[in-house]
C-alpha cells in the first residue's frame, strides 16, 4: 500500500438553478481546504441553469484562484454533470459535493486524508437525513431497500458525496453505459473503500430541485441500471400464472364431468381482470428494459459543454 500520498482534489460541484449558492460554496470549500493546505481545484459543472448560476461561475473564478467552471448547453441532470466533472477531473483525485452545501465540506479534508493513507474510494454516509418530509422518507427508503436487495450493493444512506483516487475515476470515465448511477457505480467497482459519515445540513438557499416525478423516474432508472431481476420476475409469474391456471382448469374439468358446471361467472371475469393486468405490468417492464436498452444504443453523449472558465479554460472534453 502506497502510505502517504500527496496531491490535487479536484472538487466537482453540480448546479443547476444555484445562483445564490455559488459564491458563498466557492468561499467556503476554498477557507477550508486552504486552511488544511491540501491542493485543490474547484469544478463547478453549470447543468443547463435558467438563472445567473453561469455568471456566478465566470464571478467566482475571476475572484477566487483554482475555480473553473463548465456550462452545459441545457440541462442534462445531475448524472450528467457529475460525467462531466470526472472527464474533466485529471487531478489525482476528486471529490464531488452539492452546490447547497448540504454535505458538509469540512468533511472533504477527512477524505483527502484518508485517500493520502491509500484508500481509494471514500463514501459519504448521511446519518441524518437532514429535514425531509415523512412520504419522502418513506419513499427513499423503500427505494433503497428495494435496490440493495436486487443489487447485492449496500447502497442504504449512500449520497453522491464522495472522493476517488484518479485511477478509478478514470475507470468510471472509461465505463461506456449512458443510464449511469453514480452512487452505486463507485461501490461496484470495488477497490479500497471507506466511508466518511456527516449529517445532511440545511440548504443554504434556493430549494431542492427534485419533483415528485423526477424522483420516480430517477428511482426506477437506477433500479434498472444495477438489476435484471423485475425481468425475470415476469418470467416467474408466468410459471404461476401457469399453474394456477393448471389449478382452476382441473376444477372446471371434474365440474364439467359431474354436470355441475355453468356456475362460477364470478370467478372467470375476476380471472380476466387478473390476467389482463399481469401481462400489461409484465409487457411494460419489459418495455421500460427496452427503452433503456434504444438509448443505450443510440449512445449519444450524456453532456454537451457549450463553454468554460478558469484555468484550462481551452482544454476541456466537451462532449461524453
Ligand atoms: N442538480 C443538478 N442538475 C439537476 C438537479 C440538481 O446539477 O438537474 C444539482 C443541484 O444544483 C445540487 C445537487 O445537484 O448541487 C443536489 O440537488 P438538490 O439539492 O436539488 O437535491 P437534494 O439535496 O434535495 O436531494
Ligand atoms: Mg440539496
Amino acid at each position: 500500500m502506497d502510505t502517504s500520498r500527496n496531491g490535487t482534489m479536484t472538487v466537482i460541484i453540480p448546479a443547476y438553478n444555484e445562483a445564490e449558492n455559488i459564491i458563498i460554496a466557492a468561499e467556503t470549500v476554498s477557507n477550508i481546504l486552504q486552511n488544511a493546505a491540501i491542493p485543490y481545484k474547484l469544478l463547478f459543472v453549470d447543468d443547463g441553469s435558467s438563472d445567473e448560476t453561469w455568471a456566478q461561475i465566470r464571478y467566482a473564478s475571476d475572484r477566487f484562484p483554482h475555480v473553473a467552471g463548465l456550462h452545459f448547453s441545457r440541462n442534462f441532470g445531475k448524472e450528467g454533470a457529475i460525467a462531466a466533472g470526472l472527464c474533466n477531473a485529471k487531478t489525482e483525485c476528486a471529490a464531488v459535493m452539492d452546490c447547497d452545501l448540504q454535505h458538509p465540506p469540512e468533511k472533504l479534508v477527512e477524505m483527502y486524508r484518508l485517500w493520502q493513507t491509500g484508500i481509494d474510494v471514500i463514501e459519504g454516509i448521511k446519518t441524518d437525513r437532514g429535514k425531509e418530509s415523512f412520504l419522502h422518507r418513506f419513499a427513499s427508503h423503500g427505494f433503497y431497500r428495494i435496490i440493495s436487495k436486487l443489487s447485492d450493493l449496500d447502497l442504504e444512506n449512500t449520497s453522491d458525496f464522495k472522493l476517488l483516487d484518479q485511477k478509478v475515476v478514470k475507470i468510471i470515465r472509461e465505463m461506456p453505459e449512458r443510464n449511469a448511477f453514480f452512487r452505486a457505480t463507485t461501490f461496484w467497482v470495488g477497490f479500497r473503500h471507506a466511508t466518511v459519515s456527516y449529517e445532511v445540513q440545511e440548504r443554504i438557499a434556493g430549494t431542492s430541485k427534485w419533483s415528485g416525478g423526477k424522483l420516480i423516474q430517477y428511482a426506477l432508472n437506477n433500479i434498472a441500471a444495477f438489476s435484471s431481476t423485475p425481468m425475470k420476475m415476469v418470467l416467474y409469474l408466468g410459471v404461476f400464472m401457469l399453474i394456477f391456471d393448471f389449478i382452476f382448469g382441473m376444477i372446471a374439468f371434474v365440474q364439467k364431468i359431474m354436470g355441475i358446471a355453468l356456475s362460477g361467472f364470478t370467478t372467470i371475469i375476476l380471472l380476466q381482470v387478473f390476467i389482463g393486468a399481469v401481462m400489461i405490468i409484465s409487457i411494460g417492464t419489459i418495455g421500460f428494459y427496452i427503452a433503456r436498452i434504444y438509448t443505450e444504443i443510440q449512445g449519444r453523449p450524456r453532456f454537451i459543454i457549450s463553454d468554460s472558465c478558469g484555468e484550462d479554460e481551452d482544454e476541456y472534453t466537451a462532449v461524453g
